[in-house]
């Protein structure tokens, strides 16, 4: 039955609606095969049984009766960073260790309200601070390609699920990349929303201004479907706009006659290895067959783009992790002196390094005598970075580049140089920074690990990126396959 754990949404569609299978069987190919995979790939920090034999019952009843939603009886994972009522929800950290959420977020109660079934919680880093799932609080996540090597980051459990065929969908989070750069180097389609198209209600907030909640799938296709079923106004996020959701309606009409940008500072950035940059040199003349124009763009603000995320990012944590204090929710110490004292011990206790670097860090940029100087500062290199692409925007109709630098690099050979880690980010934050919809799709494979072509696109024109990531799967033939572990 291994093949069902390879299907897209639309097959798997098409042999539910013909009762070939059943959820329930399609469910099940998924957890035997993630009983075998797991032990290695450690996608996964918990299983949730009682809601995926529910949830799979009640696909195939509406089945039986010919009704049910987009994403009826379809196996999905969700990062441990949403918010899910009365599964264990800890944000990848000690510090809530327990804390079962008392509502579900937005975003995933409308998977389950279009039929999704909820395999289990995926792994990520702490607090989704990292780009490759080894600053999580339980333990690192293997890439399925070559399980020496980091899956990427921050949302690497779910991206590892899909491309280890655990399950057939899964959504994560991206501040600076996190959905983007894991589904590069994992290969397998990633797509972070313009700020604003999917509410965060029920999301643990890292920084407010740049989280987005996004999909992962094996095709650009699957990927639209469930950002559709997420997309759109919620009263409860006020940052969500009731803009049309018409974010599947040009997916196939193809490239002919599209201006498509190459910023010149994104191939000379830092870092960047010759087979990426082949891959991605190869995928873009695939589009200029398809009849896309290739035009040179420039993006002057890059090299400020990472040192102003890492001010602005770190000052939002630090005051949005403030409320983890050992009182509400998840970890409490016992035979603590005085309240301070308490506060200390329990934050000291339940969150990792790199947490601890940001609040730190975050706190300072903050701090007064020192906020014009650095996060002020920082605030105005945003803007400039929005500029940048405004302009750029003029010239192309969406700008195509490498989504990471590197392809997945081993595991452990990083952790000691967080700015190496850093690096990770830098073509893929400046599209948090001005608020832009981008997706990554698989193009190929450097050493034969995968490599990901990034496209970014005008606020809101999250139909063009899909438009020309789904021109290029269809033009190069190059899908996103299931990796065989073990
Ligand atoms: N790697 C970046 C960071 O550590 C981005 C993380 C993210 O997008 N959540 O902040």
């Amino acid at each position: 039955m291994s093949e069902l754990t390879e299907l897209t949404i639309a097959e798997a569609a098409r042999l539910l609606r013909l009762h070939s299978i059943s959820a329930t069987e399609l469910v099940t190919a998924h957890v035997e095969h993630i009983a075998r995979v797991d032990p290695l790939v450690k996608a996964f920090l918990r299983f949730t049984p009682e809601l995926y034999e529910k949830q799979a019952e009640e696909a195939d009843r509406k089945l039986k009766r010919e009704q049910g939603g987009l994403l009826t009886g379809i196996p999905v994972a969700i990062k441990d960073v949403l918010c899910v009522k009365g599964v264990e929800t800890t944000a990848g950290s000690q510090i809530l260790r327990g804390f079962k959420p008392p509502y579900t977020g937005t975003a995933v109660s409308r998977l389950f309200d279009e039929g999704a079934v909820m395999l289990g919680v995926t792994n990520c880093d702490e607090f989704a601070m990292g780009s490759s799932t080894e600053n999580s609080g339980y333990f690192p996540t293997h890439n399925p390609w070559d399980l020496d090597r980091v899956p990427g980051g921050s949302s690497g459990g779910s991206a590892a699920a899909v491309a280890a065929g655990e399950a057939m969908i899964a959504l994560g989070t991206d501040t600076g990349g996190s959905i983007r750069q894991p589904a590069a180097v994992c290969g397998v389609v990633g797509m972070k929303p313009t700020y604003g198209r999917v509410s965060r209600y029920g999301l643990i907030a890292f920084a407010s201004s740049l989280d987005q909640i996004g999909p992962f799938a094996r095709s650009v296709e699957d990927a639209a479907l469930v950002l559709e079923a997420m997309a759109g106004h919620d009263p409860l996020d006020a940052t969500s706009s009731d803009r049309p959701n018409d974010v599947r309606r040009d997916l196939d009409k193809g490239v002919k006659g599209m201006r498509l940008g190459l910023p010149r500072e994104y191939s000379q950035v830092e870092g960047m290895e010759p087979g990426v940059n082949a891959a991605v040199r190869e995928a873009i003349k695939a589009l200029e067959k398809g009849g896309a124009e290739i035009v040179d763009v420039t993006l002057p603000h890059t090299d400020y783009g990472l040192a102003a995320y890492y001010i602005i990012a770190p000052a939002e944590c630090s005051s949005n992790l403030a409320r983890f204090d050992g009182v509400k929710y998840g970890l409490s110490v016992q035979d603590v002196d005085n309240i301070t004292d308490m506060y200390m011990r329990a934050r000291r206790q339940g969150f990792g390094t790199e947490v601890r670097r940001r609040i730190m860090l975050g706190t300072y940029a903050l701090s007064s005598g020192y906020y014009d100087a650095y996060y002020l500062k920082a605030q105005k290199v945003r803007t400039l970075i929005k500029r940048d692409f405004d302009e750029a925007f003029a010239k192309c109709d969406a700008i195509v580049s490498a989504t990471s630098p590197v392809v997945a690099f081993p595991i452990g050979s990083r952790t000691e140089d967080p700015l190496s880690m850093y690096l990770c980010d830098v073509l893929t934050l400046g599209g948090n920074l001005a608020g832009l919809p981008g997706i990554s799709v698989p193009c190929g494979m450097s050493q034969g690990l995968p490599v990901g072509l990034q496209v970014l696109a005008p606020q809101w024109r999250e139909d063009v990126a899909l438009r020309v990531a789904r021109a290029y799967e269809v033009a190069s033939g190059v899908k996103a396959e299931v990796a065989s572990v073990g």
